[in-house]
């Protein structure tokens, strides 16, 4: 292939502040040697949720696995009523949710008490959402932006997001709630962590052949990515360099990579070097995310 072909990450990918944070939090409990947990996977991440269980951090999924001394609420953060279980345990409790996710949590009360039904733009089986919602006391919805509300006009509605979807779905189901509501109060709850990221990738999109976007295929801002992508262009999602095949690039100039907030930089930085294989580009190997052409934090 010839020498012209370009490969860009767009900026800011990869970890995002409340990710960073929470990881942190858990390699400082990691070496304090205590029997620790994690209620659900520290981040969207396989190999890093492996990586912790290696250093005795291991993920458990519901309450009854909880027999240790210290408990991990990682950045999507809990529901209320197993945060109330949890003290009841007597347990440790590291508080790694992001503080965007507690800013949705605090708005969603505050809507309800001010006696706003409120409507949620989110997954409805996500762990942020489950959380976000057992702090709304009154009337709650969780819609995604194909979903509708009962066919009534309310007196006054409330609309949130879950913190990782897109400004454009958000932008669509806030024009189709304005028929429906007397009142409408609209709060974006959307991170500027996952706005940035978006628009970034959007861009990067618009001039690429290819997108290959670096996640796990469980984390909801990583699927949110490839679906920004595949309405511009050929993409494709995956978690690790193995799964990379030499024919995707065939006849491309440019490609272009992005990755979800919870994605290791060493992910990124193997993926980039595999594609650098395959498209015998001629760019240096890299070793950290930073020399790869494109990053920016
Ligand atoms: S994507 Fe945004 S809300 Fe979610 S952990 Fe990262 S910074 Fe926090």
């Amino acid at each position: 292939m010839s020498s012209k072909i370009e490969i860009k990450l767009a900026p800011n990918s990869g970890f995002c502040f409340g990710v960073k944070r929470a990881i942190k939090l858990a390699r400082e409990a990691a070496e304090t040697n205590k029997q620790i947990v994690t209620l659900g996977p520290i981040i969207h991440n396989p190999q890093l949720v492996e990586s912790f269980r290696e250093r005795g951090v291991d993920s458990v999924n519901d309450l009854d696995q909880v027999t240790t001394q210290t408990v991990i609420i990682r950045s999507h953060g809990v529901d209320q009523d197993i945060l109330e279980e949890l003290k009841k345990k007597g347990v440790e409790i590291i508080d790694a949710t992001c503080p965007y996710v507690a800013k949705a949590q605090e708005l969603a009360k505050r809507l309800s008490n001010e006696g706003y039904p409120v409507v949620i733009m989110g997954d409805s089986n996500h762990p942020e959402v489950k959380g976000i919602r057992s702090y709304i006391d009154g009337e709650v919805f969780v819609i995604d932006n194909n979903d509708t509300l009962p066919d009534k006009i309310f007196p006054r509605l409330g609309l949130i997001s879950q913190t990782t979807k897109s400004l454009e779905d958000f932008q669509q189901v806030a024009s189709s709630l304005v028929p429906k509501a007397k009142e409408l109060r609209i709060v974006n709850t959307i991170c500027s962590a996952t706005s940035v990221r978006q628009h970034a990738t959007l861009l990067l999109a618009r001039e690429s052949d290819i997108m290959i976007v670096i996640g796990g295929f469980n984390s909801s801002n990583t699927k949110m990515l490839a679906k920004i992508c595949h309405n511009i262009i050929e993409t494709q999602h995956i978690e690790t360099a193995v799964e990379l095949q030499g024919e995707w690039f065939k006849g491309k100039h440019k490609i272009g990579m992005t990755a979800g907030a919870s994605t290791p930089d060493w992910i990124i930085v193997n993926i980039y070097n595999e594609i650098n294989k395959y498209t015998g580009s001629g760019s240096p190997y890299v070793s950290r995310i930073e020399e790869i052409p494109g990053y920016k934090e």
